[in-house]
């Protein structure tokens, strides 16, 4: 496991970070779980720019600064609604990918992720994990930057997770 990836557990709204993730909707508009509470933090002005950007594929990102929040910038993400179909886990290796090559773009060295798709997106929090550790350190295999991410766990199941497969 590369040395650039750290766990931290707790609400990602708080980190002082360059960029966090967010997990959007297609119409990058605002939402609940994570996106309501980074909205929140980060004040109107989020969404203000947000409604410029005429939303977001799925798989895709977009980039946004960050206003209130402590981190400077916010990199949108929308991670596909479980389905069962084997699309879902492509699309959700591609989440990470584009925010990681945003990330690069931009200059960005510290970054950190929730679990994209785990919540009400219902995606298998194993399986989710799986695919966001095993894409994160695939991509730094040969990227320099970012220089460290931070895999974010907000509920007990998940964080239990991710400290089994990165301590494993
Ligand atoms: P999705 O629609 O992609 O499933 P959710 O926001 O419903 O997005 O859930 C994604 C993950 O974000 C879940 O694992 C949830 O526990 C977590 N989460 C919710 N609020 C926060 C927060 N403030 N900071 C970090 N993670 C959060």
């Amino acid at each position: 496991m590369d040395d650039r990836i750290e766990l931290f557990r707790g609400d990602i709204t708080v980190l002082n970070v360059d960029a966090i993730v967010n997990a959007a909707n297609n119409s990058l508009l605002g939402g609940g779980g994570v996106d309501g509470a980074i909205h929140r933090a980060a004040g109107k002005e989020l969404l203000e720019e947000c409604r410029l950007l005429n939303g977001c594929a799925t798989g895709d990102a977009k980039i946004t600064k960050g206003y209130n929040l402590p981190a400077k910038y916010v990199i949108h993400t929308v991670g596909p609604v479980w389905s069962g179909r084997e699309e879902d886990a492509q699309l959700l290796k591609s989440c990470y990918i584009r925010s990681l090559e945003i990330a690069s773009e931009n200059g960005i060295k510290t970054i950190a992720f929730p679990n994209i798709s785990t919540g009400v997106y219902r995606y298998p929090k194993d399986e989710a994990a799986e695919i966001a550790i095993n894409t994160v350190n695939d991509f730094l295999k040969n990227h320099s930057i970012p220089g460290k991410i931070i895999f974010v766990v907000f509920d007990d199941e998940n964080y239990r997770i991710y400290k089994n497969l990165l301590n494993g």
